[in-house]
């Protein structure tokens, strides 16, 4: 069976990932969807185990310590972490698992699993993002402009990624990603046991 593939997907605050993600996950089968631990209090509608598992600081240092976390990282004033066990699971029944995770979380996937695929979404340009904050109505001026600088300063990461993504239209944005993942699967350095067979027997055949 071959090995699914890990994607992480970071982007601004504002990039309809989210969006993009669970419409992934609805048009296909194959993908599975890692659910982050954090410290920070659920959200009003935010269920256990659905957004996120809950936990207390002292719960998640626990975790920290069993080495039960692939990588974690510290957003504002809570912790959010990616449990290992989920991951390798679904790796290994060939699924492939995305993480919605940010850039200091996505760099160290990068660094201990060099063969994770990193993409970034990002709005068509910085006055689209500006225009969806202020769409959504949801959020004060000042929640806004503190969303804006951190685009600003994730956007110095953008470069680390893999594939870049423009959510202009969702369905195309979708559909990009699913073939973008595909393709990787088609890469040489992820076929090798399959090339190695195809070697062998083209070595056997030229013996007769
Ligand atoms: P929020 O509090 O809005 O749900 O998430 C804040 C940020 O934390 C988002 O950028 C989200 O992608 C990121 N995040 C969620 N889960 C994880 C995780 O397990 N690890 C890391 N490094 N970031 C995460």
């Amino acid at each position: 069976m071959s090995k699914g593939i890990l994607v992480v997907v970071s982007g601004f605050s504002g990039a309809g990932k989210g969006t993009v993600i669970h419409r992934l996950l609805e048009k296909y089968d194959e993908y599975a969807l890692s659910v982050s631990v954090t410290t920070r209090q659920p959200r009003p509608g935010e269920q256990e185990g659905r957004e996120y598992f809950f936990r207390t600081r002292e719960e998640f240092e626990k975790l920290i310590r069993e080495d039960a976390l692939i990588e974690y990282a510290q957003y504002v004033d809570n912790y959010y972490g990616t449990p290992r066990s989920y991951v390798e699971e679904h790796l290994h029944a060939g699924r492939n698992v995305i993480l919605e995770i940010e850039i200091q979380g996505a760099m160290k996937i990068k660094k201990k699993i060099p063969e994770a695929l990193l993409i970034f979404v990002t709005p068509p340009s910085v006055e689209e993002l500006e225009k969806r904050l202020t769409g959504r109505g949801t959020e004060t001026p000042e929640v806004i402009a503190g969303r804006l600088e951190r685009a600003g300063e994730e956007a110095k990461g953008m470069e680390q990624y893999d594939y870049i993504l423009v959510n202009d239209e969702v369905e195309d944005c979708v559909d990009s990603l699913h073939e973008i993942i595909a393709s990787e699967h088609k890469r040489v350095s992820r076929n090798r046991d399959f090339i190695s067979e195809i070697q062998r027997q083209a070595r056997i055949l030229k013996k007769d």
